[in-house]
């Protein structure tokens, strides 16, 4: 839903898109998800940088005291193969899952670093 009022985007919006555009915000987004954990915020959106070719990614922000400090670009397939990953996970596993990613990814610079 567009305001007719805000200047529009430089391309056509998908139809996905729920921005109301204005010059300072000339991408395309859509809110997909937001949870309060008390002590951290997360957000999620599909978002498209508007005047470009490139293709949409799911937008991860997170971080303290809803000041989402972070900022996480998935590609929609791996997103979606994200969640199915995640949707198999018990409580307990959740986190392990997690630790395993960040031990992975540090695994992976520590190897680059010789
Ligand atoms: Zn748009």
């Amino acid at each position: 839903m567009h305001n007719r009022t805000t200047t529009p985007p430089p391309a056509s919006c998908p139809i996905w898109c729920t921005q109301q555009h204005t010059a300072s915000h000339p991408d395309h987004t859509r809110d997909v998800g937001m949870w309060d954990l008390g002590r951290s915020t997360i957000e999620a959106f599909l978002h498209q940088a508007a005047g470009h070719d490139r293709a949409p990614v799911v937008r991860v922000m997170f971080g303290p005291d809803w000041a989402p400090a972070e900022v996480l670009d998935v590609p929609v397939e791996m997103a979606a193969k994200l969640g199915d990953v995640i949707r198999l996970l018990s409580i307990r596993t959740y986190s392990e899952f997690g630790q395993a990613l960040t031990r992975a990814a540090a695994l992976a610079g520590k190897e680059s670093a010789r």
